[in-house]
């Protein structure tokens, strides 16, 4: 039910609660004596119909008052972390509730950082400043780069210390999204609990994302390629812009198709398959080019925890989920095919396009090339002199890449234009991300991270944007590492 008494813009629902209970815990937040707000999304708050003022909202957002209709839960869920299965959980994520937006769209607002929980396991609960800040930063350029993603809609300092390596302040995030339901929900509902509740969980998610389906032959089996379908486009999408995830846990996967779980995620500068930030991530499982590889295994997690939905007889529902799975590959492949077509200003593609873009795409690896300049300068035809960009190997690459441009019936205006609308001309780069992180936690000072986001926010504007914003900072990847759960 809508709010009777809506305060400050919130219709908050709770529909996750007419699930089985196994699927949650009813949990306060931890409250904070002298919260502070520090960031407040105005545009998010608006497309939410949030009305008040931002410290309106402290009181809520630091969990030190519960609105009328909220009634906090933290969500069970399971998940293969480096491909072993856990019990996991929010650990330090309270739902409060699901807004109904300004258009009518039901959306989760939870509190990350908000205190310990019956899934906490051996964590505090806490989530320091710079984590909350930084995953505020890149949820929003992933949503201006247009990619789904949960999003940021404040950032409370608690006033308390969090304790890692060495003491940090210690924050609360305010993330949007259009559900938290994982790939890992299903599998804690497959393993634990009765098929009728795994069935309750399909048919909330289906009611919830993708209601269409209902009308299908098989409904259980659509959702599975639904998912698939989503989740090609979302990896495309990361590709296209030289997104690491990270940690791309099943637990991490969202069944709606968004970006989700800010922790060791960063942009790559030189294009490199191989390329890895996260501190954890040792050998590679969740690196740049494995991570279509990643999101098929995953969704076999998904497909594995599906089965009994899908049919009675097993062999039938297995049939049914491994070809959705095999398809997967093929599914991406034309998927990443268009997509690097469309960098590249190819309208239609042909099968001889995968090799012209393999060829760049080796040609920038071994040149250490910027994966996101390289394309700007190729659209911009602002290919920089005396540099790597007039070695013999790329001008023959060049002038390959010129003679399918002209085939097409397509103007080179309007080849040009569809660059411009796939290469964004600028990302959050690793260095000034941290700069601006290093700066609020060592000055206190919120400047640099506002002009950063500032210019997030438009990332395929041709307006003149300062060089700082444009080039990586040479030295500064090879020794740059990310964190999980900080
Ligand atoms: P993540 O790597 O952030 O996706 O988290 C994996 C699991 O660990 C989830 O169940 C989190 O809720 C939990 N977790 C992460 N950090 C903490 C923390 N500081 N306290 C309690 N649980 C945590
Ligand atoms: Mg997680």
């Amino acid at each position: 039910m809508p709010n009777k008494y809506p305060i400050l813009g919130f219709q908050l629902e709770n529909s996750y609660q007419n699930l089985p209970q196994s699927l949650f815990t009813k949990i306060r937040p931890q409250s904070f004596p002298n919260p502070q707000m520090l960031m407040f999304n105005k545009q998010l708050a608006s497309e939410l119909g949030l009305n008040g003022n931002p410290e309106d909202y402290t009181p809520y957002f630091s969990g030190n008052e519960i609105l009328p209709n909220s009634e906090p839960i933290a969500q069970a869920y399971g998940g293969h972390q480096f491909g072993h299965f856990t019990v996991l959980g929010d650990g330090r994520a309270i739902l409060l509730g699901e807004q109904i937006s300004a258009s009518n769209k039901k959306l989760d607002i939870q509190l990350k950082g908000s205190g310990r929980t019956p899934y906490s396991r051996s964590g505090d609960g806490k989530a320091t400043l710079s984590a909350m800040l930084r995953e505020y930063c890149m949820s929003e350029a992933l949503h201006f780069l247009g990619i789904p993603t949960s999003r940021s809609l404040a950032v409370l300092a608690t006033g308390e210390p969090v304790f890692r390596e060495t003491p940090q302040h210690g924050a609360v995030l305010t993330r949007v999204a259009s559900s938290h339901i994982r790939v890992g929900t299903f599998e804690f509902a497959r393993r634990y609990l009765p098929i009728e509740d795994l069935k309750a969980l399909a048919d909330y998610t289906l009611l919830r994302h993708y209601p269409e389906l209902f009308a299908t032959e098989n409904p259980y089996l659509s959702l599975l390629n639904s998912v698939i379908e989503k989740q090609a486009d979302l990896i495309v999408n990361w590709m296209r812009v030289g997104f690491i995830h990270g940690v791309m846990n099943t637990d991490n996967m969202t069944i709606s198709g968004e970006t989700i779980d800010y922790g060791p995620c960063a942009f790559m500068n030189n294009y490199n398959s191989e390329t890895v930030f996260s501190s954890i991530d040792t050998q590679g499982r969740y690196a740049f080019g494995n991570q279509p590889k990643i999101a098929q295994w995953n969704l076999a997690c998904l497909a594995g925890a599906l089965l009994p939905l899908i049919h009675s007889n097993q062999k039938i529902a297995q049939d049914m989920a491994s070809k959705a799975i095999e398809d997967f590959q093929t599914l991406y492949e034309n998927k990443w095919v268009r997509m690097m077509g469309h960098k590249l200003g190819i309208f239609e593609q042909k099968p001889s396009d995968s090799i012209l873009i393999n060829e760049l795409l080796d040609w920038m690896e071994s040149n250490k090339a910027d994966y996101t300049n390289t394309f700007v300068f190729l659209q911009n035809n602002t290919l920089p002199i005396e540099s790597i960009y007039q070695k013999p190997d790329f001008v023959t690459w060049h002038s390959a890449w010129q003679k399918r441009i002209e085939e097409q019936t397509q103007s080179k205006e309007e080849a040009n234009e569809l660059m411009k609308q796939n290469n964004p001309v600028v990302i959050p780069r690793n260095h000034l991300v941290e700069e601006a992180l290093e700066s609020v936690s060592t000055a206190s000072s919120f400047s640099l991270l506002q002009e950063l986001l500032k210019v997030v926010q438009n990332p395929y504007s041709q307006n003149t944007i300062s060089d700082k914003y444009l080039f990586a900072s040479e030295m500064h990847d090879l020794n740059y590492k990310t964190y999980c759960g900080t």
